[in-house]
């Protein structure tokens, strides 16, 4: 299987502070990888640095699909193929759920507004909302605007799709609808990066989960192995304290 994303010995720092510290990581096409750890353990630094949205100067490469993800004109092909779901849903507030998730595909894309909303609409049915298409998000619950988030990020073609924390926002009833979707997207053969406390979900969903602890990736496995059979005690201290709470 060819990688889609290939990190490198990737260091950043903020100040003296190492948010991360010799991060070595391939991803294949279609993989679709949990990244589980404590809070500040740099999972979202992780996640930002793969479409420069930190920059990781102090050391390493990132690549995707083979191209570098650096300042400079390789910079838009990157983001083109990565698409992001934040864990505040970032939708533009003044505009219908339909043109959040036109916007892209027409100024980027440069896709006529006819088939922009074609798109759009689609993509809501496949999230299952199309009935909100013409509302603002601040008449969605917390849910379907994540639902929306997800459908504005599929409407560029993404290769690959990050998630940073993406139901960690969400009143609990909302959760099991989010990861619906999710779950529902890994089959499709999109790549997928999620930073998650959903062990249920990492569990069941990914190809392989990456437990990082102090700016490191500490232990990385299918989810058998990390759940079932962790190899580093640090990876088992924090198990036994997220499961068992
Ligand atoms: P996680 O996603 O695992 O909770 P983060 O990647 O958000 O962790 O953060 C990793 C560490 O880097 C934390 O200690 C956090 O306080 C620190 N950090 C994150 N962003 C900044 C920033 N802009 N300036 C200084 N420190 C930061």
């Amino acid at each position: 299987m060819r990688n889609i994303i290939e990190i490198e010995n990737v260091a950043k720092f903020y100040g003296d502070f190492a948010a991360l510290t010799d991060i070595d990581l391939n991803i294949t096409e279609g993989e679709v990888v949990c990244v589980i750890g404590p809070s500040g353990s740099g999972k979202s630094t992780l996640i930002r640095c793969i479409n420069l949205l930190e920059t990781y100067a102090e050391g390493g490469t990132i690549r995707v699909d083979g191209i570098p993800v650096q300042p400079g004109p390789n910079l838009d092909q990157v983001r083109a193929e990565v698409g992001m779901v934040f864990q505040s849903f970032n939708l533009f507030p003044h505009m219908s759920v339909l043109k959040n998730i036109m916007l892209a595909p027409m100024r980027v894309r440069k896709s006529s507004s006819k088939d922009a909303a074609a798109k759009a609409l689609d993509l809501l049915k496949r999230v299952g909302i199309s009935e909100q298409a013409d509302k603002f998000p601040g008449q969605l619950s917390g849910g379907q605007q994540q639902r929306v988030a997800i459908a504005r990020a599929l409407a560029m073609e993404p290769r690959v799709l990050l998630f940073d924390e993406p139901t960690s926002a969400l009143d609990p009833e909302m959760v099991g609808e989010v990861l619906d979707v999710m779950r529902t997207l890994a089959g499709t053969g999109v790549t997928m990066i999620v930073v998650t406390h959903e062990m249920g979900f990492a569990r069941q969903v990914a190809d392989r989960v990456i437990f990082m602890n102090g700016g490191q990736i500490v232990e990385a496995g299918p989810p058998e192995q990390i759940f079932d059979a962790p190899k580093e005690e640090r990876t088992r201290d924090f198990l036994s304290a997220v499961l068992n709470h």
